[in-house]
């Protein structure tokens, strides 16, 4: 399992949900969470390592512990507005003020098909929004203003270069 980046068509998919966890899934979302703490992040999404499930795994404070894999999340509620500074692993290297809701309610499962409910604000509310995007086949780079866009053109086309050098390899 590796990660998945830009331009990678499998960032584009919007993601269906997990009906059930076959031992299978759970095997692959433990490695999805490896993966995650091996790249340093806070949050992965299915596409990101080329799982096309609704499926996260989060983990904000980075300690190790408590729930960190969830199953079809859903955002019952958004409300204010606020603007961050935000980056992805798929998009190495491009860091960017985005605009998202200040305050979320989450809905989640747990892999042992439990719900879960929660208020989230500030970093949590954020990586939320912004893995929700993932699993819709949307990245933080659609959420900038077209000129804030540009500044990063270069950089874009060195992602897109390197994509088709290892095709052609
Ligand atoms: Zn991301």
């Amino acid at each position: 399992m590796g990660l998945k980046t830009y331009p990678d068509r499998i960032l584009r998919v919007r993601c269906r949900p997990l009906k059930e966890v076959t031992d299978q899934d759970l095997a692959q979302a433990q490695r999805m969470l490896d993966l995650m703490y091996e790249s340093d992040g806070i949050g992965l999404a299915g596409p990101q390592v080329g799982w096309d499930r609704r499926i996260v795994t989060l983990d904000i404070e980075r300690e190790g512990k408590g729930e960190r894999i969830f199953i079809n999340p859903r955002i019952l509620h958004s409300e204010g507005e606020v603007e961050e500074e935000e980056g992805c692993l798929s998009v190495p290297g491009i860091w960017a003020p985005v605009q998202r809701a200040a305050k979320i309610t989450l809905a989640a499962y747990t892999i042992r098909g439990e719900r879960v409910e929660q208020e989230l604000e500030g970093l949590p509310a954020r990586a939320w929004q912004h893995e929700m995007d993932h699993l819709n086949g949307i990245l933080f780079l659609d959420r900038l203003e077209p000129t804030a866009l540009m500044t990063f053109r270069q950089r874009l086309r060195e992602l897109e270069e390197g994509a088709r050098e290892n095709e052609s390899q």
